[in-house]
C-alpha cells in the first residue's frame, strides 16, 4: 500500500511520460537545492552576516524561477516552447547564473561561497550541453559577475572594496572557462557514446533483420517462419480456431530461369513475394520456403476463407508483367493448403499441405487444393479371444 501511495505521488509531481520524469526529477533536485541554500541564507540573517530585505529578494526570486521552470515542464510547454532543449539545460543555466550573481551581491561578507555555485551551475551542462554552449554560458557568467562587481563597488565601495572584487573577479575569469571546457569536454564524451550506443542498437536491429529476413525477396525465412507458426499453432489449439498452412510453388520456373537467366529469375521471385504480401490480409504471414516455394500461414480461417484468399493470390499474380525482359511472360503457381487439425504436428500439416501442392500440379498447375484431414490412427483389431477346446 506504502508503495500505491507513494507511486501515485511520484506521478502526481512528475507526470507519467519517462522522459518528462527525468527532466521533472532534475527541475525538483534544484528546488531542493536552492530551498537548502535559502535556509542557509536564513541562518546567515539570523547571524546578523546578511541583510534580511536582500535575502528574502533573492530566496523568492531562486525558487519562484525554478518553480517556474517546473510548471513548464509540468504543462508540457517545454517540448512546445524548447524543441530543440526540451530539458531546458541553457536557460535553466543562464536564469542559475543569474539567481548566483544575485546571491553574490546578497552575501555581503561571505559572498566568495556563493562563486562555488557558478562552478555547480556550469558542471550541470556537461548533461546536455554542447561544449561551444558551457563556454558560452562560463563567459557570460564571467561578465554579468564583473558587471555586478564593478556596481557593486561603485553604489559601496565600504562593502565592496576594489582589491577584493578585483581578486574575485580574476579567480572566476580563470576558473570558470576552466570547468567550462571540462564539463564541455564530458558533454563531448557522452555525445559520443550516446551515438556509439544508437549505432549498436542499429547494428543489432540489422543482425535480427538478417537472422529472420530472406535476403532475395525480404519475406520472413524459413526458420522464422516455422517459429511464427510454431507459436500461431500452439494458440490455435488453445482457441480452437482454424489455422491454415498454405505451401505455394512457382509453375515451370525452372524455364524463367533457361529462358532468362538467373538475375531475371531472382526478380521474378521478388515481384511474385511483393504481389502475393498485397493480396494476403495484414493478419496473414507469407514466408520463403525454399527456392521458388514459399508458405503462407492464415490464423483464424477456416478452408474455404483460406481457398478464397489464395484465389485473389492467384489473380493477382496473372497480371504481373516483366516489360523489362519479357512482356509475354506470365507467372502462376500451384499451392496445397492444410487446416491444422487438433493434436496434429505441424510437421505433419505442412506434410499434407506439401502433398496438396503435388495434386495440384498433377491436376495441371495454376490452382490450389485443399488437404485431406489425416486419415484417422488405425487402431488395431482386437484378437479374438479363441475358446480353449482341450482335447
Ligand atoms: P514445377 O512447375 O514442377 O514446380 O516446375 P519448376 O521448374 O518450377 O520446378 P523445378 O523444381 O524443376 O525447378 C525449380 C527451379 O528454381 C530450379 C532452381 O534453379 C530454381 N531456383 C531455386 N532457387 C532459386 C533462386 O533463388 N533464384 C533463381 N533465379 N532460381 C532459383
Ligand atoms: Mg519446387
Ligand atoms: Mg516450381
Amino acid at each position: 500500500m506504502g508503495s500505491a501511495l507513494s507511486c501515485r505521488v511520484a506521478t502526481l509531481l512528475l507526470g507519467q511520460d519517462k522522459r518528462q520524469r527525468v527532466r521533472a526529477t532534475q527541475v525538483l533536485l534544484t528546488l531542493l537545492l536552492d530551498a537548502v541554500l535559502a535556509a542557509i541564507a536564513g541562518v546567515g540573517v539570523w547571524l546578523g552576516m546578511l541583510e534580511g530585505r536582500l535575502a528574502w529578494l533573492w530566496v523568492v526570486f531562486s525558487l519562484g524561477g525554478v518553480l517556474i521552470f517546473y510548471a513548464l515542464v509540468r504543462s508540457g510547454l517545454n517540448q512546445r516552447w524548447f524543441e530543440s532543449d526540451p530539458a531546458l539545460t541553457l536557460p535553466q543555466g543562464v536564469f542559475s547564473v543569474f539567481s548566483t550573481v544575485g546571491a553574490y551581491l546578497m552575501c555581503g561578507p561571505v559572498r566568495g561561497a556563493s562563486m562555488l555555485a557558478l562552478a555547480v551551475t556550469l558542471s550541470f551542462g556537461m548533461f546536455a550541453l554542447k561544449l561551444r554552449q558551457v563556454v558560452g554560458l562560463s563567459l557570460f557568467a564571467v561578465l554579468l559577475l564583473g558587471f555586478a562587481m564593478a556596481g557593486a563597488h561603485r553604489l559601496w565601495p565600504q562593502r565592496y572594496p576594489a582589491e577584493e572584487e578585483v581578486m574575485h573577479f580574476l579567480l572566476m575569469a580563470v576558473l570558470l572557462p576552466s570547468i567550462a571546457v571540462l564539463a564541455g569536454q564530458l558533454s563531448t564524451l557522452r555525445h559520443k557514446l550516446r551515438m556509439h550506443r544508437v549505432e549498436l542498437e542499429q547494428a543489432l536491429e540489422q543482425n535480427r533483420q538478417l537472422a529472420i529476413r530472406d535476403e532475395l525477396t525480404g519475406l520472413h525465412n524459413r526458420r522464422h517462419v516455422l517459429e511464427l507458426m510454431q507459436l500461431e499453432a500452439q494458440r490455435a489449439e488453445r482457441s480452437g480456431r482454424p489455422l491454415c498452412l498454405a505451401l505455394i510453388d512457382i509453375d515451370h520456373f525452372k524455364r524463367v530461369n533457361d529462358q532468362h537467366g538467373h538475375a531475371q529469375g531472382d526478380e521474378v521471385l521478388r515481384a511474385f513475394a511483393a504481389c502475393a504480401s498485397v493480396a494476403l490480409r495484414d493478419t496473414d504471414t507469407l514466408g520463403r520456403w525454399g527456392g521458388e516455394e514459399f508458405i503462407v500461414m492464415l490464423p483464424e480461417t477456416p478452408a474455404d476463407a483460406a481457398m478464397g484468399v489464395l484465389s485473389r493470390v492467384h489473380r493477382q499474380t496473372a497480371e504481373l508483367r516483366f516489360e523489362a525482359f519479357d512482356a509475354t511472360l506470365r507467372v502462376s503457381f500451384s499451392a496445397g493448403i492444410a487446416v491444422v487439425q487438433p493434436g496434429e504436428t505441424l510437421a505433419a500439416a505442412i506434410e499434407r499441405a506439401d502433398q496438396a501442392m503435388y495434386a495440384a500440379k498433377q491436376a495441371g498447375r495454376d490452382r490450389s487444393v485443399l488437404a485431406k484431414p489425416p486419415s484417422p490412427p488405425r487402431v488395431a483389431p482386437m484378437r479374438q479371444a479363441v475358446p480353449s477346446s482341450a482335447p
